[in-house]
């Protein structure tokens, strides 16, 4: 039987907007943001991450143009790179106008810090002559000194006014080819502040939370605000904001879009049991090496390592592809259905044999070569290890004499003594 899918919140609808070739909004893919930390003069170490990022799964990447070297810098870069490249202004209009002239696909203009009606006005009008979107890329850190009077700090009404009062400017000058991003570091005032920015507006939403630290601290941060959002239908781009390597916000922003089945899955996508004391190998040890030797080999499928064969082919029946440990060999499963037993030292290299096969012969083809006799074995190994366990338990074997029959292997509440599942 195929199972239903099952989706998060109907996305909310926006404007559309095209930051170079990637469309932003109105239903288009949510795209991955991450943002380059080499000196953007640096043409060629600035290139060398962009395309890091890109194959980590950067749709934008975003470079820094705070002096003359970073936009003559970027004057190459635009031209290079394989994906569309935004110019992150802070202090001065000189810089964004300068960014426009070196042909950039995006502005990121920060309202708390590009403060003059008149410089922004200007930059504005030259992006519109030039159909380049703007990101009006408000922070709670940065606020407008008057708006974090008027509101008593920054509050989401506060960041939300802030946009307001930009994209007044913006209009003026005819221009609203833009998106919005409303961050903060506290994960509760961003997810606020975002869900009335989309309340206020129908521009295209960045989400982010900023500031949010390194990892696992920060991940748990960005995931918590970006990933809340999402699920009720908000947001349009997403970046994760980690003091890290570049490479790991690429990296996170497209699992967790992958995660929420509002991406494509293109990587290795590899469960595990948390394992237990009924736990046959070292399930973290097992689980650790298989995601190093499949990483490597760049697989769209979904595979599963699990602790022991009682509970995990049925617990991972999901799973394109997956292992469970008995009795010192591994049952390999595609699907939930037994292909092959292994000795447990050859865990890893037999999922990583088949996972190449699976993905380039199917899983019709793969489950027609499975060993002949496989799901016999695993049976034997499972009843044994579940007699083994009765044995051991006086408790169980008084219940399975008061029951009169013996327990079917199988599944975590079928086994003696078995509280449910420990997953
Ligand atoms: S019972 Fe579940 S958690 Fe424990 S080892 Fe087996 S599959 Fe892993």
């Amino acid at each position: 039987m195929t199972r239903k899918a099952v989706s998060i919140a109907p996305r909310r609808m926006t404007r559309r907007i095209l930051v170079g070739n990637v469309p932003i909004g109105r239903g288009a893919p949510i795209s991955v943001q991450s943002m380059t930390t080499t000196k953007t003069g640096d043409v060629d170490a600035t290139l060398a991450q962009i395309y890091a990022l890109a194959s980590a799964g950067a749709d934008i990447v975003r470079c820094t143009c705070n002096d003359a070297s970073a936009a003559d810098g970027l004057a190459q870069i635009v031209r290079r790179s394989p994906v569309p490249i935004v110019a992150d202004v802070h202090f001065h209009y000189e810089m964004a106008l300068a960014a426009l002239e070196a042909g950039v696909h995006g502005l990121r203009l920060n309202p708390g810090n590009l403060r003059k009606p008149q410089e922004i006005k200007v930059v504005a009008s030259e992006a519109r002559d030039r159909s380049v979107p703007i990101r009006i890329g408000v922070n709670a850190g940065s606020l407008h000194p008057e708006l974090y009077k008027r509101f008593g700090g920054a509050t989401p009404e506060a960041l939300v006014e802030s946009c307001r009062i930009e994209l007044a400017m913006f209009e003026e000058v005819g221009f609203d080819n833009v998106k919005i991003s409303v961050k903060a570091s506290d994960v509760p005032l961003m997810i606020e502040a975002y869900r009335q920015a989309a309340e206020a507006f129908d521009h295209p939403l960045h989400l982010g939370v900023t500031e949010a630290g390194p990892p696992p601290g920060g991940l748990i941060k960005a995931t918590a605000g970006i990933s809340a959002l999402l699920a009720e239908g908000i947001g349009d781009t997403i970046r994760y904001s980690l003091t890290a390597d570049p490479i790991e916000e690429a990296r996170a922003g497209r699992q967790l879009l992958e995660a929420l089945g509002l991406r494509e899955r293109r990587s290795l996508d590899l469960i595990a049991c948390p394992s237990c004391g009924r736990a046959e190998i070292d399930v973290v040890g097992v689980a650790r090496e298989a995601q190093e030797a499949l990483g490597k080999m760049n697989l769209a499928i979904q595979v599963a390592v699990m602790g022991c064969v009682v509970n995990g082919p049925g617990e991972a029946r999901e799973a394109d592809l997956g292992i469970a440990a008995g009795r010192k060999r591994g049952h390999l499963f595609i699907k939930g259905k037994i292909v092959r037993v292994v000795p447990e030292d050859q865990m890893v290299a037999a999922l990583v044999d088949e996972a190449a096969k699976l993905v380039a012969e199917g899983v019709d083809a793969r489950l027609a070569a499975a060993d002949e006799g496989a799901e016999r074995e695993a049976a034997a190994d499972r009843d044994a290890l579940v007699r083994d366990a009765g044995r051991e338990s006086p408790v169980a074997l008084r219940a399975s004499v008061v029951l009169g029959r013996s327990r079917v292997p199988g599944s975590h509440a079928e086994q003696a003594g078995s509280p449910g599942q420990p997953e």
